[in-house]
């Protein structure tokens, strides 16, 4: 009796939270009525560039007199029926409504009294912002088409009829139909074991927000990685893959260590074309990942140890609107840090903490006021802009003031705990403030005096107290930096056998921040672009493979006007469609008139490459006209 009492306040509890969390980014009526679980059922067409078939949603009836009302974009409703607990289904009516440019059109279904399960048959459009179809040549492999998802924030909407809310948790399975020779894998379970048929069924039976659902069909090869990880990738990049991914395993004993087991299985990757428009997706027992990160040393693997952290921050406890974005990717982005030093050492966390705390403040010169918040007001407005190193690197700066004034054993223990108690659960950020004033700060109120946590989560900048995380390997690294711009040093004196990918970044980042003041190049050059020629003639910046140390090459090249760079910066927009590196390049070029121009002209012909959320970005940066 107790367990049913409890298990009844949980429920009520869990009710009350989802009334008071208001998103503006769904239509739906999850307070009235709500989707448990989802069945799919579909045809992948490469041919036009669809998904064809059924959603089937199971739904409880919170106020029974209340329709149905479901995220929708640019999908083609065909039929919607319903069907009280195992009878017949019946041909219902449905409504959709006017389409908004964000948000995309409400689908309204009134329910017959009975009914429980509701079933749309519909298919996608070829341009659905949440899918990417690539033609064969777009692939490593050029002979198989490629498809994959990306719902967050708000595009699963667009392949899915459903409640597209991060507040709404559902379980779901699927059957997919694909040609024979593709494989096609899901963040689920995959019940279809190694054959390659073309018929696909997965399950997933923990609830989870709609964002996360997530497919991906291509000429895929599996290599397993330890006992619960493994890799997918096209044949091209499998070997690559494995060895490069080969502390995945590691990774995850050493997060279990910190913060709890790992709930979800298995933890695959799923290493994708160079169009994803991002680093990683934290897709549930698959994170999908771009091929960028493929670095040959290890030296980007904090990518992965980002979306493995997403695997309690974020998946386990999710944010109930785009508002609380911080909640999963400040804590990730926390935990990620914590992860590395566990596995890497604490210099090359000390490193990663120091660029990210340059780059939030390099960023926050550009932010509007209302941007800078973390619990930020996006009403209105596309959550995909709430993407900034806000939510990311200030958020993950408030979690190490905690640690650092609270003690490290104390906040681990909190962070365990917090976990637990609001394990899948979707949570508002008044909800963490509760938790985090009731287990930490009325425990230890001297301690808590020293956080003006108020500040960090409603108020713009980063408050005056904020650690500031720094690298003795930065300090040197800085110092060769300043001997050679002061002409006190050539580049071939300077000790960079050892350097890692980090210690160049911090290099380059230095190097650009005096080159931007004038008069500051070394005397026997003339010019910043000279400069950059002795660099690269010294270290190969422009032939760089790592794409991070190439990117921050790019731009300074842009920058300083250094031409010899401008074939490999070409190159660079025409095969890799991340948003992190494409856009401040094409935001760099767009700042000259002839960089602009030379930005239209890359783009034209890159645009039809990239994912429909980077050609969203870039349109905007670039004022793109159309054609
Ligand atoms: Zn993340």
């Amino acid at each position: 009796m107790m367990y049913r009492l409890l298990f009844a306040i949980i429920v009520v509890t869990s009710l009350v939270s989802a009334v008071t969390a208001q998103d503006y980014h769904s239509y739906s009526n999850p307070a009235a009525v709500r989707v448990r679980h989802v069945d799919l059922d579909w045809d992948v067409v490469f041919e036009q560039k669809i998904l064809k078939g059924s959603a089937t949603l199971t739904i409880e009836r919170i106020s029974p007199n209340e329709p149905l009302i479901l995220d929708t974009r640019d999908l083609k409703i065909d039929k919607v029926e319903t069907s009280a607990d195992g009878a017949r289904y019946e041909v219902g009516t449905f409504k959709l409504g006017e389409s908004d440019k964000f948000l995309g059109a409400p689908l309204t279904i009134p329910l017959p009294p009975k009914a429980t399960r509701v079933r749309i048959h519909y298919s996608t459009s070829p341009g659905a912002s949440g899918l990417q179809w690539l033609d064969p040549a777009q692939t490593a492999g050029k002979k198989s088409p490629f498809l994959f998802t990306q719902s967050e924030a708000i595009h699963a909407r667009s392949w899915i009829p459903l409640q597209d809310s991060p507040g709404v948790r559902v379980t779901y399975a699927a059957h997919v139909r694909t040609p024979r020779n593709l494989l096609a894998v899901m963040s689920a379970e995959n019940l279809s074991g190694p054959a390659r048929d073309g018929d696909y069924r997965f399950r997933m039976d923990q609830p989870i927000p709609s964002y996360l659902i997530a497919l991906a069909v291509g000429d895929l090869q599996f290599q397993s990685l330890g006992p619960r990880t493994g890799v997918y990738a096209e044949p091209h990049t499998i070997a690559l893959a494995a060895r490069e991914l080969s502390d995945t395993e590691k990774m995850v004993v050493a997060t279990e260590h910190l913060y709890g087991p790992y709930r979800w299985g298995r933890y695959d990757i799923l290493i994708l074309p160079p169009s994803f428009p991002y680093g990683g997706m934290e897709n549930p027992r698959l994170t999908f990942a771009t091929p960028t990160m493929l670095a040959g040393d290890k030296s980007l693997v904090s990518l992965i140890a980002h979306e493995l952290a997403h695997s309690w921050s974020g998946n386990l406890v999710t944010n109930a609107t785009w508002r609380d974005f911080w909640l999963n990717e400040g804590f990730t982005t926390y935990l990620e840090r914590r992860i590395l030093e566990a596995v890497y050492g604490r210099s090359r966390e000390e490193m990663e903490a120091a660029l990210g705390l340059r780059d939030l403040k390099e960023e926050i010169v550009s932010l509007d006021d209302r941007d800078e918040i973390l619990h930020i007001d996006l009403k209105g407005r596309d959550p995909d802009d709430g993407s900034t190193d806000i939510p990311y690197e200030k958020g993950a700066l408030f979690l190490r003031h905690l640690e650092e004034t609270f003690g490290r054993a104390r906040f681990d223990q909190f962070l365990k705990s917090y976990f637990n108690h609001f394990a899948f659960q979707s949570i508002t950020t008044d909800q963490f403030e509760d938790y985090l004033k009731q287990n930490l700060l009325n425990k230890n109120p001297a301690l808590a005096a020293k956080v003006p946590v108020d500040e960090w989560i409603n108020k713009p900048g980063i408050p005056a107290s904020a650690p500031t995380p720094s690298s003795p390997a930065f300090a040197k690294v800085q110092e060769q930096a300043h001997l050679w711009l002061e002409s006190k040093i050539k580049p071939a004196q300077m000790p960079v056998a050892k350097w890692t990918t980090q210690e160049w970044l911090h290099f380059l980042q230095t190097v650009q921040t005096v080159l931007r003041s004038p008069g500051s190049v070394p005397e026997s050059l003339d010019s910043a672009a000279q400069s950059m020629g002795a660099l690269d003639r010294a270290f190969h910046f422009t032939r760089s493979g790592n794409s991070e140390i190439a990117f921050q090459w790019l731009l300074m090249s842009i920058r300083n006007r250094y031409e010899p760079a401008y074939p490999r910066l070409e190159e660079f927009l025409m095969t890799i469609g991340r948003r992190k590196f494409i856009k401040p390049l094409y935001e760099e070029l767009a700042k000259t008139p002839e960089g602009k121009a030379r930005a239209l002209a890359i783009y034209r012909r890159a645009r039809p490459t990239y994912h429909p959320i980077a050609v969203t970005s870039i349109d905007d940066v670039l004022k793109w006209p159309g054609e």
